[in-house]
Protein backbone atom coordinates (compact mmCIF):
# COMPACT_ATOMS: atom_id res chain seq x y z
CA UNK A 1 0.00 0.00 0.00
CA UNK A 2 1.04 3.70 -1.25
CA UNK A 3 1.86 5.44 2.35
CA UNK A 4 1.38 9.15 1.38
CA UNK A 5 3.47 11.72 3.18
CA UNK A 6 1.26 14.07 5.64
CA UNK A 7 0.64 17.01 4.10
CA UNK A 8 2.99 19.87 6.35
CA UNK A 9 1.41 22.15 8.28
CA UNK A 10 0.99 25.70 6.93
CA UNK A 11 3.55 28.26 7.99
CA UNK A 12 1.93 31.35 9.18
CA UNK A 13 2.91 34.31 6.94
CA UNK A 14 4.79 36.93 8.17
CA UNK A 15 1.99 39.96 8.60
CA UNK A 16 2.57 43.21 6.77
CA UNK A 17 2.62 46.76 8.22
CA UNK A 18 2.09 49.78 5.87
CA UNK A 19 1.62 53.46 6.37
CA UNK A 20 -1.75 53.05 5.87
CA UNK A 21 -2.42 50.07 8.26
CA UNK A 22 -0.47 52.02 11.19
CA UNK A 23 -2.31 54.93 10.33
CA UNK A 24 -5.74 53.32 10.88
CA UNK A 25 -4.83 51.85 14.08
CA UNK A 26 -3.41 54.90 15.63
CA UNK A 27 -6.75 56.73 14.64
CA UNK A 28 -9.29 53.96 15.92
CA UNK A 29 -7.48 50.19 17.03
CA UNK A 30 -11.88 49.06 16.57
CA UNK A 31 -11.28 50.56 12.89
CA UNK A 32 -7.95 48.72 12.27
CA UNK A 33 -9.22 45.53 13.68
CA UNK A 34 -12.84 45.65 11.81
CA UNK A 35 -10.71 46.54 8.20
CA UNK A 36 -7.34 44.39 8.21
CA UNK A 37 -8.65 41.33 11.14
CA UNK A 38 -12.36 41.07 10.87
CA UNK A 39 -12.08 42.32 7.15
CA UNK A 40 -15.94 43.33 7.11
CA UNK A 41 -14.90 47.03 5.10
CA UNK A 42 -16.58 46.04 2.03
CA UNK A 43 -20.07 45.93 3.12
CA UNK A 44 -19.27 48.96 5.15
CA UNK A 45 -17.44 51.05 2.08
CA UNK A 46 -19.30 54.08 0.33
CA UNK A 47 -17.40 55.15 -2.57
CA UNK A 48 -15.94 58.97 -2.02
CA UNK A 49 -15.34 61.11 -4.82
CA UNK A 50 -12.11 62.15 -3.04
CA UNK A 51 -10.82 58.98 -3.27
CA UNK A 52 -11.64 58.44 -6.97
CA UNK A 53 -10.48 62.02 -7.66
CA UNK A 54 -6.99 60.60 -6.00
CA UNK A 55 -7.24 57.35 -7.30
CA UNK A 56 -7.55 58.81 -11.08
CA UNK A 57 -4.78 61.01 -11.07
CA UNK A 58 -2.27 58.50 -9.04
CA UNK A 59 -3.34 56.18 -12.45
CA UNK A 60 -3.08 58.71 -14.90
CA UNK A 61 0.57 59.64 -13.99
CA UNK A 62 1.65 56.11 -13.62
CA UNK A 63 0.86 55.31 -17.54
CA UNK A 64 2.26 58.50 -18.21
CA UNK A 65 5.82 58.04 -16.60
CA UNK A 66 5.81 54.47 -17.57
CA UNK A 67 5.92 55.49 -21.23
CA UNK A 68 8.52 58.35 -20.73
CA UNK A 69 6.64 60.79 -19.10
CA UNK A 70 7.01 64.78 -20.35
CA UNK A 71 9.81 63.39 -22.76
CA UNK A 72 8.20 61.47 -24.93
CA UNK A 73 4.21 62.99 -24.38
CA UNK A 74 2.54 66.54 -25.35
CA UNK A 75 -0.08 67.61 -22.59
CA UNK A 76 -2.62 66.55 -24.70
CA UNK A 77 -1.73 63.07 -24.14
CA UNK A 78 -1.32 63.33 -20.75
CA UNK A 79 -4.92 64.80 -20.44
CA UNK A 80 -6.06 61.51 -22.95
CA UNK A 81 -5.00 59.56 -20.24
CA UNK A 82 -6.92 61.01 -17.43
CA UNK A 83 -9.84 60.34 -19.52
CA UNK A 84 -8.99 56.59 -19.76
CA UNK A 85 -7.79 56.14 -15.90
CA UNK A 86 -10.91 58.53 -14.66
CA UNK A 87 -13.26 56.61 -12.12
CA UNK A 88 -16.83 58.47 -11.44
CA UNK A 89 -17.98 56.33 -8.61
CA UNK A 90 -18.96 58.50 -5.67
CA UNK A 91 -19.55 62.03 -7.01
CA UNK A 92 -22.94 63.85 -5.94
CA UNK A 93 -23.60 64.70 -9.37
CA UNK A 94 -22.90 64.54 -13.15
CA UNK A 95 -22.58 68.06 -12.72
CA UNK A 96 -19.50 67.74 -10.05
CA UNK A 97 -17.97 65.01 -11.86
CA UNK A 98 -17.56 66.98 -14.85
CA UNK A 99 -16.50 69.95 -12.75
CA UNK A 100 -13.75 67.73 -11.14
CA UNK A 101 -12.84 66.28 -14.35
CA UNK A 102 -11.88 69.68 -15.57
CA UNK A 103 -10.14 71.01 -12.52
CA UNK A 104 -8.10 67.45 -13.03
CA UNK A 105 -6.87 68.05 -16.38
CA UNK A 106 -5.60 71.77 -16.18
CA UNK A 107 -3.32 70.34 -12.85
CA UNK A 108 -1.95 67.52 -15.27
CA UNK A 109 -1.41 70.34 -18.25
CA UNK A 110 0.42 72.07 -14.81
CA UNK A 111 2.47 68.81 -13.95
CA UNK A 112 3.63 68.56 -17.54
CA UNK A 113 4.89 71.87 -17.70
CA UNK A 114 6.72 71.42 -14.28
CA UNK A 115 7.81 68.20 -14.83
CA UNK A 116 11.14 68.58 -16.70
CA UNK A 117 14.10 69.66 -14.68
CA UNK A 118 17.89 69.25 -15.97
CA UNK A 119 19.73 66.37 -14.40
CA UNK A 120 16.93 64.89 -12.80
CA UNK A 121 15.46 61.47 -13.55
CA UNK A 122 12.72 59.44 -12.62
CA UNK A 123 13.79 55.97 -11.41
CA UNK A 124 9.92 54.47 -10.70
CA UNK A 125 6.52 55.23 -10.09
CA UNK A 126 4.07 53.29 -8.21
CA UNK A 127 6.51 51.20 -6.38
CA UNK A 128 6.14 48.55 -3.29
CA UNK A 129 9.21 48.89 -1.27
CA UNK A 130 9.23 46.20 1.77
CA UNK A 131 11.60 45.71 4.24
CA UNK A 132 11.78 42.55 7.21
CA UNK A 133 11.40 43.86 10.28
CA UNK A 134 11.99 40.48 12.11
CA UNK A 135 8.14 39.87 13.34
CA UNK A 136 6.58 41.78 10.07
CA UNK A 137 7.37 43.27 6.66
CA UNK A 138 6.96 47.65 7.05
CA UNK A 139 6.02 47.90 2.87
CA UNK A 140 4.92 51.24 1.56
CA UNK A 141 4.38 51.85 -2.17
CA UNK A 142 5.42 55.07 -3.33
CA UNK A 143 4.13 57.62 -5.93
CA UNK A 144 7.70 58.06 -7.42
CA UNK A 145 11.35 58.03 -6.85
CA UNK A 146 13.48 60.71 -8.86
CA UNK A 147 17.30 60.65 -9.02
CA UNK A 148 19.53 63.91 -8.89
CA UNK A 149 23.10 64.07 -10.64
CA UNK A 150 24.27 64.19 -6.39
CA UNK A 151 23.09 61.33 -6.36
CA UNK A 152 20.56 62.30 -4.17
CA UNK A 153 16.86 59.58 -4.08
CA UNK A 154 14.00 61.97 -4.11
CA UNK A 155 10.82 60.14 -2.94
CA UNK A 156 7.91 62.12 -4.18
CA UNK A 157 4.13 61.56 -3.14
CA UNK A 158 1.39 63.27 -4.74
CA UNK A 159 -1.07 65.17 -2.90
CA UNK A 160 -4.16 65.46 -4.69
CA UNK A 161 -6.51 67.43 -1.82
CA UNK A 162 -3.79 69.87 -0.87
CA UNK A 163 -2.79 73.32 -2.02
CA UNK A 164 0.16 73.66 0.44
CA UNK A 165 2.31 71.86 1.95
CA UNK A 166 5.80 72.75 4.43
CA UNK A 167 9.00 71.18 5.37
CA UNK A 168 7.93 70.03 9.21
CA UNK A 169 4.85 68.33 7.69
CA UNK A 170 6.64 65.93 6.19
CA UNK A 171 8.99 65.75 9.21
CA UNK A 172 5.27 64.70 11.32
CA UNK A 173 3.93 62.59 8.24
CA UNK A 174 3.91 59.05 9.33
CA UNK A 175 3.63 58.05 5.66
CA UNK A 176 6.09 60.24 4.19
CA UNK A 177 8.49 59.03 7.48
CA UNK A 178 7.88 54.99 6.47
CA UNK A 179 9.15 55.92 2.90
CA UNK A 180 12.28 57.47 4.07
CA UNK A 181 12.71 54.97 6.27
CA UNK A 182 12.26 52.06 3.65
CA UNK A 183 14.25 53.90 0.63
CA UNK A 184 16.81 54.41 2.98
CA UNK A 185 17.19 50.42 3.71
CA UNK A 186 16.15 49.34 0.17
CA UNK A 187 18.71 51.98 -1.32
CA UNK A 188 21.53 51.76 1.27
CA UNK A 189 24.01 53.99 -0.80
CA UNK A 190 21.75 56.63 -1.37
CA UNK A 191 21.09 59.72 1.23
CA UNK A 192 17.34 60.08 0.72
CA UNK A 193 14.94 63.10 0.67
CA UNK A 194 11.33 63.02 0.70
CA UNK A 195 8.67 65.45 -1.12
CA UNK A 196 4.86 66.48 -0.92
CA UNK A 197 3.69 67.47 -4.16
CA UNK A 198 0.39 68.97 -3.79
CA UNK A 199 -0.75 68.65 -7.65
CA UNK A 200 -3.88 71.14 -7.43
CA UNK A 201 -1.05 73.98 -6.49
CA UNK A 202 2.12 72.68 -8.00
CA UNK A 203 3.95 73.42 -4.43
CA UNK A 204 6.09 71.21 -3.24
CA UNK A 205 8.16 70.92 -0.11
CA UNK A 206 11.36 68.16 0.87
CA UNK A 207 12.86 67.22 3.90
CA UNK A 208 16.07 65.27 4.50
CA UNK A 209 16.58 62.61 6.70
CA UNK A 210 19.65 61.74 8.81
CA UNK A 211 20.45 58.42 9.87
CA UNK A 212 19.19 59.32 13.62
CA UNK A 213 16.31 60.83 12.14
CA UNK A 214 16.32 57.10 10.20
CA UNK A 215 16.78 55.04 13.38
CA UNK A 216 13.87 57.65 15.66
CA UNK A 217 11.82 56.35 12.95
CA UNK A 218 12.58 52.67 13.09
CA UNK A 219 11.96 52.55 16.98
CA UNK A 220 8.92 54.43 16.63
CA UNK A 221 7.75 51.94 14.02
CA UNK A 222 8.98 48.81 16.22
CA UNK A 223 6.90 50.44 19.26
CA UNK A 224 3.54 50.68 17.65
CA UNK A 225 3.98 47.86 15.57
CA UNK A 226 4.57 45.17 18.98
CA UNK A 227 1.20 46.76 19.86
CA UNK A 228 -0.75 46.55 16.45
CA UNK A 229 0.66 42.62 16.38
CA UNK A 230 -1.38 41.96 19.23
CA UNK A 231 -4.67 42.59 18.09
CA UNK A 232 -6.59 39.56 16.41
CA UNK A 233 -9.98 38.05 16.23
CA UNK A 234 -10.81 37.84 19.77
CA UNK A 235 -9.78 41.00 20.94
CA UNK A 236 -12.79 42.99 22.16
CA UNK A 237 -12.10 46.82 21.68
CA UNK A 238 -15.57 48.58 22.43
CA UNK A 239 -16.27 51.42 20.11
CA UNK A 240 -15.40 55.17 21.34
CA UNK A 241 -16.22 58.39 20.04
CA UNK A 242 -13.47 60.17 18.14
CA UNK A 243 -14.76 63.37 17.11
CA UNK A 244 -12.69 63.86 14.20
CA UNK A 245 -12.80 59.92 12.94
CA UNK A 246 -16.16 58.67 13.54
CA UNK A 247 -18.39 61.14 11.69
CA UNK A 248 -16.32 60.06 8.44
CA UNK A 249 -16.31 56.77 8.74
CA UNK A 250 -17.65 53.81 7.16
CA UNK A 251 -18.28 51.71 10.36
CA UNK A 252 -20.61 54.19 11.92
CA UNK A 253 -23.92 52.59 11.77
CA UNK A 254 -22.55 49.56 13.47
CA UNK A 255 -20.76 51.45 16.06
CA UNK A 256 -23.83 53.40 16.84
CA UNK A 257 -26.00 50.41 16.86
CA UNK A 258 -23.78 49.02 19.07
CA UNK A 259 -23.30 51.67 21.92
CA UNK A 260 -27.00 53.18 20.81
CA UNK A 261 -25.40 56.36 19.16
CA UNK A 262 -28.34 58.43 18.54
CA UNK A 263 -26.83 58.78 14.59
CA UNK A 264 -29.55 60.06 12.00
CA UNK A 265 -30.09 58.26 9.31
CA UNK A 266 -31.68 59.11 5.95
CA UNK A 267 -34.87 57.10 4.94
CA UNK A 268 -34.58 56.07 1.78
CA UNK A 269 -30.87 54.52 1.46
CA UNK A 270 -30.57 53.54 4.90
CA UNK A 271 -27.06 55.81 4.84
CA UNK A 272 -26.41 58.16 7.16
CA UNK A 273 -25.88 61.72 5.16
CA UNK A 274 -22.71 63.47 5.74
CA UNK A 275 -24.46 66.23 7.37
CA UNK A 276 -26.41 63.97 9.77
CA UNK A 277 -23.44 61.86 10.80
CA UNK A 278 -21.90 64.78 12.64
CA UNK A 279 -24.97 65.15 14.39
CA UNK A 280 -24.49 62.49 17.02
CA UNK A 281 -27.06 63.47 19.59
CA UNK A 282 -25.89 61.24 22.66
CA UNK A 283 -23.98 57.97 23.79
S1 LIG B 1 -17.18 54.73 14.09
FE1 LIG B 1 -15.59 55.53 15.41
S2 LIG B 1 -15.27 53.94 16.95
FE2 LIG B 1 -16.35 53.00 15.26
S3 LIG B 1 -14.75 52.12 13.99
FE3 LIG B 1 -15.21 54.14 13.20
S4 LIG B 1 -13.76 55.52 14.13
FE4 LIG B 1 -13.77 53.64 15.34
Amino acid sequence: MLIRPKPKPNKPRKPTLSPTKIGTYLACRLKYKFTYIDKIARFYYRPKSYHSFGASLHRTLEEFHKEGGAETQSPEQLVEKLHTAWTSQGYASREEEQQRLGAAAELLENYHKEYLVEGVQTLFTEKQLKWDMGEFYLIGRLDRADEHPNGLLEIIDYKSGRMSVAEEEIRNDLAMNIYAYLASKCYPDRHVAATIYCLRSGEKATAEFTDEDLAEIEDGVLAIASDILQTDEDSDIEPEWIPNECPNCDFLRLCARRMQWEVAETPDSGMLSSSERTTRLSR
